[in-house]
């Protein structure tokens, strides 16, 4: 260890090249979302805590365990968010935007916190891109955000994502799904807070990951069998679309996701490179929040994709990393004169849109030329007194080492050409 501090527990540092790549990461999930016409907005890092507890549920993982919340010196209670969706439509909300056209789309990008067991894919601090259409319950808006984060992830050249769909039905199907749930779950052997969960919500047993309840589930009713006739429309016209689309995606009766607002759609994007954290995104619709946060009925459906892991699962592929950058031209003055003339070079260079970087210092010709090699350039800009003195700086391609001189006055000209 070098310094006194560390990165807080369940935290990391990106540093370059992985920096650039989760920019890149971040980048291809928004870039369909772009072309599909979705707006972008920006929520605080931090909501009212009792916007969570109802929105997210009382019940959840998120709300009792995993919560950075805290009371302020005003006496606030305020939350770090651990998800997007609910500050968003309490954006929407507060902002009049349901009172415009419909459907509103949105996307947003930015850091999320959980306090959980850190481990591989699992952060207390995590990056996630999300997207949202509220006040329409087409069927066809489920199935442009599937279709959207699958792009996202072809964009990124990830082969290996899985998408699981399911419908959770809605009002009309669930309380019947949840009492034959019930019926069955109390008729197993199980720990005191399983029970407990069995009561409260039923339908979260089914995400419990341990193979003994996994196993216990195998005879449990499924809500396919208890769809109502529109329930089952919606959920076939999801499938239909998708398929039209090209999508391919595996039904899964069994999928339930950690938030309790879902209604409907539900649906996983899946990587097997990634060990048990092998969800990169996920999400679905959740036609009652709005009523849940106080606003009015307002259907809704959405996603998030977590690019800490779709990071990794690039890696698990191993594909080259994304939005790896570095300069086209790279400078290198002998002495003192040169060095105030090659950063004048490099402004002109930057302002003209050619990336470039100078080496600094006083650095010799031979660590200057390293620097260059380094700077991932093609092209290295030498020059000395003597150079200057004649009006000219040569001009050197650092993969076949030819070196040209040329005129100062054309050389602006010239390295736009080259590069
Ligand atoms: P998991 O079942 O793995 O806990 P989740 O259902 O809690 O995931 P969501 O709330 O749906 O996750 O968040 C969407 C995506 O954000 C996840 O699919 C995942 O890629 C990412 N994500 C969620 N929690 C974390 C975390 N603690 N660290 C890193 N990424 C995360
Ligand atoms: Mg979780």
């Amino acid at each position: 260890m070098n310094a006194e501090f560390r990165a807080p527990k369940g935290t990391f540092d990106l540093v370059p090249p992985r920096g650039e790549a989760m920019l890149a990461v971040r980048e291809a999930m928004a870039a369909p979302l772009r072309s599909a016409g979705y707006g972008y907005i920006e929520t605080p890092s931090f909501e009212e805590t009792a916007l969570f507890a109802r929105g997210v549920g009382e019940s959840t993982d998120i709300v009792t365990k995993e919560m950075y919340s805290f009371t302020t010196r005003g006496g606030d209670d305020v939350t770090l968010r651990p998800e997007g969706t609910a500050p968003v439509l309490r954006a929407v909300l507060e902002n009049n935007l349901h009172r415009g056209a419909l459907p509103v789309k949105l996307w947003y990008s930015g850091s999320y916190y959980r306090y959980e067991r850190p481990q591989k894919g699992r952060y207390r601090h995590f990056s996630q891109v999300g997207a949202e259409i509220l006040g329409t319950e087409d069927p066809a808006s489920d199935a442009e955000l599937v279709v959207l984060a699958v792009d996202a992830y072809r964009l990124l050249g990830l082969t290996g994502v899985r998408v699981l769909l399911n419908s959770l039905g809605s009002h009309e199907s669930r309380p019947a799904y949840r009492a034959a749930l019930q019926d069955y779950l109390r008729g197993l052997d199980l720990d005191e807070e399983t029970k407990r969960r069995v009561e409260l919500n039923p339908l979260r047993v089914l995400d419990d990951k341990r193979p003994e309840i996994q196993k216990a589930l195998a005879e449990a009713p499924l809500i396919t069998d208890f769809l109502s006739p529109s329930d089952r429309a919606h959920h076939e016209t999801v499938r239909s679309l998708l398929t039209a689309a090209g999508v391919a995606f595996e039904d899964d009766p069994r999928l339930v996701r950690g938030l309790d607002y879902y209604t409907r759609t539900l649906f996983e994007f899946v990587h097997d490179g990634l060990g048990s954290q092998s969800a990169v995104g996920g999400g679905g619709r959740y036609d009652g929040l709005s009523e849940l946060i106080g606003g009015p009925a307002l259907p809704g459906v959405g996603w998030a994709l977590g690019a800490d892991r779709t990071l990794l699962a690039l890696e698990a592929e191993g594909l080259a990393l994304p939005g790896t950058t570095g300069v086209q031209v790279f400078a290198v003055p002998l002495g003192d004169e040169a060095a105030a003339w090659a950063f004048g070079l490099v402004t002109t260079l930057r302002r003209e849109g050619v990336a470039a970087d100078v080496a600094t210092g006083g650095r010799g010709l031979k660590g200057a030329m390293k620097a260059a090699d380094r700077s991932g350039a093609k092209y290295a800009v030498v020059v000395g007194e003597r150079d200057l003195a004649e009006g000219v700086a040569q001009v050197k391609d650092l993969a076949t080492g030819e070196q040209q001189a040329v005129s100062v006055n054309e050389l602006v000209t010239h390295l736009k050409r080259l590069v």
